[in-house]
C-alpha cells in the first residue's frame, strides 16, 4: 500500500546528509541519549523496537542501556548501512535490522520498549506519529515504554520587522532603483506559504498556546486526520504583529504507568500514579521554543502580507486548523482564522 508518495519520502531519507543534519543536531541526538539513559532501569534486559533506525543511532544507544534485543526498523536503503554499522560495532546478536516499514514488517515477539524519533517541523509535518501508533498497536506490551512519552505543540503571535524588511521594504531602493512596483508579488512570494527559519524570545509577543497535546500511549491515527485549537493571545507590548510561530516539545516520562484509557488515567491522577512520576527535575525533555537552543527543527512561521498594528493588551484570537493534504498525506495545511481589532480574515497555506 505503499504510494509513490512514500517512495519519495523514503528516498529522502536513502541520502547522508538528512541523517547528518539530524545526527549533527546536538540538541536532539544528546537528549534521546540522556532520556535512553535515563530509563536504563527499564530498558536494560527487555526488548526495543526503534522505528525509523535510520543509521541505527537510537537502536545502539539502547543496547548501550542494556537492551536483550533491539529491532530498528527502517524502510529507506539507510537499513542496508545500518546493518553494517550494526556489525561494526559488534552488535549483530542484539540489534536486528529489519529493512521495510513498521507497518509491513513482522516481529514474533511483544516488546517493552517503543524508542521513536517521529516529529516533523511543527511536530505534525511528515506525519510520521501515525507509524509510531502502528507500531505501538502491533508490538508494544500493556504497561510498555514510548519514548517519547508525549508531545506538545504550541502557537504565538510574532512581531519581526527584520524579516519582513529584507523580503518586502528591499524593493524600494535597489542600488538607486525604485523597484517598489514588485512588493505586492513580493509579499506574495515570501509569505504566501509557511517557512522554517529560527526566531528568537524576542519575537514573541506572548505566551505561547498549546494547539495540540499527545499522549503518545493513547493518541490514534483518526485524531492526527485534523487538528483544530482556539486560541486567544493578549499582546504584552505594542508592536507591529507579522504572524504566528508554531513550536514543540516532546517528554520523556517514562515512568508514569500508563493505563489503558485516559478515562482511568484521570481517575488515577493524584493517587499513587503521580507519585511515580520522574522528579521534574529528572524529567528529560526536548524543546524546539524560540527561547531555547536551536535545534534543526527552528520554529515554523505564518507571516501575514501586511503587518497588523497591536497595541498592549489586544486581544489576539481565532481558530487554527492543522490537516494532512489530500495531494499528499504527508503535506500539512494549515487553516488560520484570525480577529482582531476590527481585522478579521482566514489564511490557507501549505507546509510542503
Ligand atoms: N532514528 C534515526 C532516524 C530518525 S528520522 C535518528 O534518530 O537519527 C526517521 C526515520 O524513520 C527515517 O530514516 C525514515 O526513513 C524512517 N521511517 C519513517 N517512517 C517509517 C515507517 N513507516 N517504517 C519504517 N521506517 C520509517
Amino acid at each position: 500500500r505503499a504510494s509513490d508518495f512514500d517512495k519519495g519520502y523514503f528516498q529522502s531519507y536513502a541520502h547522508v546528509g538528512i541523517h547528518e543534519e539530524m545526527i549533527k543536531d546536538h540538541v536532539r541526538t544528546e537528549t534521546y541519549r540522556k532520556a535512553i539513559m535515563s530509563h536504563r532501569s527499564s530498558i536494560a534486559g527487555k526488548v526495543v523496537v526503534d522505528v525509523g533506525s535510520g543509521t541505527g543511532i537510537l537502536s545502539i544507544f539502547c543496547a548501550f542501556a542494556g537492551a536483550k534485543r533491539v529491532y530498528a526498523v527502517e524502510a529507506s536503503e539507510m537499513a542496508v548501512h545500518a546493518q553494517e554499522i550494526v556489525k561494526a560495532n559488534n552488535l549483530s546478536g542484539k540489534v536486528i535490522v529489519l529493512h521495510g516499514r513498521v507497518e509491513d514488517v513482522s516481529i514474533n515477539e511483544k516488546v517493552d520498549v517503543i524508542v521513536s524519533e517521529w516529529m516533523g517541523y511543527m511536530l505534525l509535518y511528515e506525519s510520521m506519529l501515525g507509524s509510531v501508533i502502528t507500531a505501538r498497536n502491533r508490538w508494544l506490551k500493556p504497561g510498555g515504554l514510548i519514548l517519547p512519552s508525549h508531545a506538545t505543540l504550541y502557537m504565538a503571535p510574532v512581531t519581526n520587522s527584520p524579516r519582513y524588511c529584507e523580503s518586502i521594504d528591499f524593493w524600494r531602493n535597489v542600488y538607486g532603483i525604485d523597484m517598489s512596483s514588485i512588493m505586492p508579488l513580493a509579499r506574495q512570494c515570501a509569505f504566501e506559504e509557511p517557512s522554517v527559519e529560527t526566531i528568537t524570545g524576542e519575537n514573541v509577543l506572548t505566551w505561547p498556546s498549546v494547539i495540540k497535546h499527545v499522549n503518545c500511549h493513547t493518541i490514534t491515527i483518526e485524531e492526527l486526520v485534523s487538528v483544530t485549537a482556539k486560541y486567544k493571545f493578549s499582546s504584552m507590548m505594542r508592536a507591529p504583529f507579522h504572524g504566528f510561530a508554531f513550536w514543540f516539545d516532546v517528554e520523556f516520562n517514562g515512568i508514569k504507568p500508563y493505563p489503558a484509557n485516559d478515562q482511568t488515567q484521570q481517575s488515577h491522577e493524584g493517587s499513587s500514579v503521580s507519585k511515580k512520576r520522574l522528579k521534574s527535575d529528572e524529567l528529560v525533555v526536548l524543546s524546539t521554543a524560540p527561547e531555547d537552543a536551536p535545534t534543526h527543527w527552528q520554529q515554523t512561521l505564518v507571516y501575514f502580507y501586511e503587518p497588523i498594528e497591536v497595541q498592549q493588551d489586544q486581544i489576539i484570537e481565532g481558530l487554527v486548523t492543522l490537516s494532512q493534504s489530500k495531494e499528499n498525506a504527508r503535506f500539512l495545511n494549515i487553516q488560520l482564522e484570525y480577529s482582531s481589532g476590527g481585522h478579521s480574515f482566514v489564511k490557507q497555506s501549505i507546509l510542503r
